[in-house]
Order: C-alpha cells, then structure tokens, then sequence
C-alpha cells in the first residue's frame, strides 16, 4: 500500500470465533472461545499497515472475516476501543466492520454508534429463504432486510454482500437479493461468485451431485445480470469474486466453483460486453468496418475482454475489422460510446 490514494483499509482478519454455524460454503477453521486471540497482534498489524500506507485521504480500520458482533462482547469493545485510539490520534478515520444479518439488532449498534464506525457490512448472501435454509445460513430474509433497515435508521453505511451459485438459487433469486440490496438503500456491494472450498459441506454436497456446481459461463451470466442491476442503480460494487490471497488455485483447498480470482474481471468484462453488443445494434455500422469505441478511464482491458475475447465476439458478430477502444473522462462505470466515422 503506497502512494496517494482516496481510501485505503487496514483490513483486521477476525477469525472465527466460536461462531456457533455452519454455513455450507464455510471453510473458517472453527475456533472455540477466544483465549488464543492476541490483541497485541492486532496493534502490530494496524502499526505495520499505517506505516507503509503513504498519503491517504481515507483511512480506516476494517474488522473482516468473522462476525464481529457475534464475537464476545469484551473482545469486540477492547478491539473498538483499540481502533479508536487510532482515530483520536488522526492516524485513520473511521471504522468498518463486517457481520452476519443476525447479529446486528439495536443494542449492538448503539454500542457502535460509541465508536467511529462509519459502515457496516452484511454478509446477506441471499434474500431468498429457500436458499438461505439450503445454505444452512440459521436466519431468514426478513431478519436481514430487518437488519438492513435497522443499520440505515442508525445512521451508518451499509454494504450488502451476496454470493452468487448458492445451493437452491438461481438467476430470479439472485436478481431479487441484488433489487433488494438497492431497495433497502445500501450504499455499496460486493458481489461472491460461490466458491467450493474443500472440507466444507459445500464439496460433501456437490461430490455428492446434491450441489451442482455452475458452469463459469452460467456463474458469469449470473454475476454479470447482479453487476447490471446495481449499474443501473449507481450502487458501487467495491468486490466481485474473492482475492487471489485465498488460495484459490491451490487444488489442495479449493474443490471448484468460482475458483480463480479473475472471476470479477470476466463478470465485468461481460456487462461491457452486453453495453456495447446493445449499442452496436443501434447505430449503423462503418463501411470500412472500424468502429472507435470509447470507455471510461482504466477500463480498456474490461471492454475489450480476457485475451481480447469481447472484442473478437463483437467483430465476428457485426463483420467488424477493428474495434478502436479509447479511454476517457467523460465516462464511468460501464458507459460507453460508439463513433463511426461514416
Ligand atoms: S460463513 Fe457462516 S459458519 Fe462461516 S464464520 Fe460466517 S457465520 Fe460462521
């Protein structure tokens, strides 16, 4: 982490602490009770983070992994207040935090409110009941809209996380979790293609044939259709698809599924892909067959696709003989323009 940036995380992994459930994608290795947590290791990390990440407009202290408001009460202070300090020294900002749907009701976020955390993740996964009770998730869709709505009323950002691929969904159950996510007014989104991690339910399910794990074009197809909809929403999505960091290649680990990192990037690459097919179809195409095809800045490589894989689809498609892809400004998101000079 280096160099002037807008918002930086100091991400703080919080194992799993005795959490008591046993979703079926989960590979957090269980660990009962806390007494092996090093608070002092936190303090390192957090010294460690600051130290390297240079001029920064937005700092904060981000409680991942586990469900920090499940964790025992006097840890989940002691690592608030830990954080805190940070904040009154000027060292960091704000505090983030991510958590299950129920574990969050009125007391805990008046505890919050103590604090300087500013958003709220919930790991909402699906709305859908039929698939929550299939993932063996242990709270319904109403208790995470509750949930949802009860982070808004008290102020804080609110992030909605949803898993792609889940055991009984499908493409309606996912769009459904994705307009829900907009509709209870979250600020932002990060969006799980389902990995099958060994050791979990998850792979016992699918070595089975009980889960079938989905083709990557169907997990595309899926993960783009959430991407449109919170496009169209101007919801940012600050996550597609788990980092590298999680082993994901290692065959070791992981049993299948969305398993290699650049998920997210084709997931994107497949809403450029859908903006530009629609635009294309509008305009009347050259007769020297090169079309300039403008994106926003940084998106040249999602437009044009992996291997140039979108480029060639459309080219083949609209007897093309060059697509000229121009980064600008004036773009954003998954806008683009087409220009013909003809
Ligand atoms: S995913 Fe489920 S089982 Fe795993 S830590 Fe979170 S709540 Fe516990």
């Amino acid at each position: 982490m280096s160099g002037t940036r807008q918002h930086a995380n100091i991400p703080i992994f919080i194992p799993h602490l005795g959490c008591p459930h046993t979703c079926v994608f989960c590979n957090q290795r269980t660990i009962s009770g806390h007494g092996d947590f090093d608070l002092s290791r936190v303090r390192d990390e957090i010294e460690t983070a600051l130290a390297t990440l240079g001029d920064c407009r937005h700092r904060e202290i981000a409680f991942f992994g586990g469900s920090f408001t499940g964790i025992d009460r006097g840890l989940m202070i002691s690592l608030l207040e830990l954080a805190q300090e940070y904040v009154r020294a000027g060292d960091v900002h704000a505090i983030r935090l991510s958590t299950r749907p129920d574990y969050v009701d009125g007391e805990i976020l008046e505890i919050l409110s103590h604090y300087a955390v500013e958003t709220v993740e919930l790991g909402l996964q699906s709305m859908d009941d039929r698939v929550l009770t299939a993932s063996a998730r242990g709270h319904d869709g109403k208790t995470a809209e509750r949930a949802c709505e009860s982070v808004k009323a008290h102020g804080f950002r609110l992030v909605g996380q949803m898993m792609i691929g889940l055991p009984a969904a499908d493409g309606a159950s996912e769009r459904m979790t994705a307009e829900r996510i907009v509709s209870l007014g979250a600020d932002a989104a990060r969006v799980y293609p389902t990995v099958v991690f060994r050791n979990t339910a998850l792979c016992r399910m699918a070595e089975r044939g009980v889960y079938r794990v989905l083709p990557q074009s169907e997990m595309l197809e899926r993960t783009a259709d959430v991407l449109e909809i919170f496009a169209r929403a101007s919801l940012p999505v600050i996550r597609v698809g788990l980092c590298a960091s999680e082993n994901l290649s290692d065959p070791d680990t992981v049993w299948g599924g969305a398993n290699e990192s650049a998920v997210g990037e084709l997931a994107m690459s497949e809403v450029f892909y859908r903006r530009i097919r629609e635009a294309m179809l509008r305009v009347s195409l050259p007769n020297d067959g090169v079309i300039r095809l403008f994106v926003p800045r940084g998106a040249a490589s999602r437009a044009v696709g992996h291997r140039r894989a979108n480029a060639t689809r459309l080219c083949r498609e609209f007897s093309l003989r060059r697509i000229r892809v121009l980064e600008t400004d004036r773009l954003q998101g998954y806008q683009i323009e087409i220009m013909c000079d003809n």
